[in-house]
């Protein structure tokens, strides 16, 4: 059994960098052609440098500077691939930010900010991908499926967040996204799905990692006692994408560690 996303278009938002740069390496690895989505000319390089690395492989794709948070920038960025390579099969909405403050003190810009690109974003790329699914049609030299949606989540669209209201009420609500467009879209064969991610070494949490004390500290939350990367978000995109799950939408899939079974509880409660 193999994953293939052969002859398939994969757009990855935020993937110059973490979970993103791992998903857009897994999804080519499979045979897709990845557009490697970054926010602006300010990460460029990086974006680039991840490409090389799939280019190298043997893999195929362009780089795409786009803030999703912005609705005039997102319809660009869907017009100028399918324009480059006739259609979409595949978005990964994974673009996140985090501007944590206490509740009290949290900044009208904080909350926007967030709420901007986690989940703003994720409607806007959400509805021009199904605006080209639904136009292209199932193709089968391609999917059985009609297009495929990855929303990235988190563990906070379940676990409460204290200190980040903004952040958790984002993931809340892509839940929400996920499983109405789910509904609405089944019947045309577009499969909505969202990964939950746990604790990953990325650059968005870098002090819960970044030092022994704070790494020992993370890991009592996580019953398999390691930090996640990238790559086990990636594998699972992959997987997700694929015809191998075609009979998966609507659900989100927790790659945590098991973070999400409340490690706290297993001395006491
Ligand atoms: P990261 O390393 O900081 O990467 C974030 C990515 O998002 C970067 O490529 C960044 O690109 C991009 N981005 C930010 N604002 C953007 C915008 N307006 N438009 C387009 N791209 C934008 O963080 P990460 O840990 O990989 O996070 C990726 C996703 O996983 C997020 O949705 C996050 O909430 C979720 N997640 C992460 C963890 C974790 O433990 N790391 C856990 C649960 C969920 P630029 O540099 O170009 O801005």
């Amino acid at each position: 059994m193999e994953i293939s996303l052969q002859n398939q278009v994969a757009v990855v938002t935020g993937a110059s960098s973490g979970i993103g740069s791992g998903i857009a390496k897994s999804l080519a690895a499979a045979g897709a052609t990845v557009v490697v989505n970054h926010s602006s000319e300010r990460s460029a390089e990086e974006a680039k440098a991840v490409l090389k690395e799939i280019t190298d492989a043997g893999g195929k794709g362009i780089t795409y500077a786009c803030d999703v948070s912005k609705e005039d920038q997102v319809v660009k960025m869907f017009q100028d691939v399918v324009s480059e390579f006739q259609t979409v099969d595949i978005l990964v909405n994974n673009a996140g930010i985090q501007k944590d403050a206490k509740f009290t003190e949290m900044t009208i810009d904080q909350w926007n900010a967030v709420i901007g690109v986690n989940l703003t974003g994720q409607f806007l790329c959400a509805r021009e991908a199904i605006k080209e699914f639904l136009r292209r049609g199932i193709d089968p030299s391609r999917s059985v499926a009609c297009g495929k949606i990855i929303h990235i989540s988190s563990v906070h669209e379940i676990i409460p967040w204290a200190g980040h209201a903004n952040y958790a009420s984002s993931k809340g609500g892509i839940r929400m996204l996920m499983q109405t467009l789910a509904q609405e879209y089944g019947a045309a064969k577009i499969r909505v799905n969202s990964i939950c991610p746990g604790a990953i070494q990325t650059p968005i949490n870098q002090n819960a990692w970044n030092t022994p004390e704070a790494l020992n500290s993370l890991l009592t939350l996580i019953p398999y006692n390691r930090i996640g990367q990238p790559q086990d978000i990636g594998n699972l995109a992959a997987f997700l994408a694929s015809d191998l799950a075609d009979y998966i939408t609507g659900t989100s899939i927790f790659v945590d560690g098991g973070m999400t079974t409340f490690e706290s509880f297993s001395t006491g409660g």
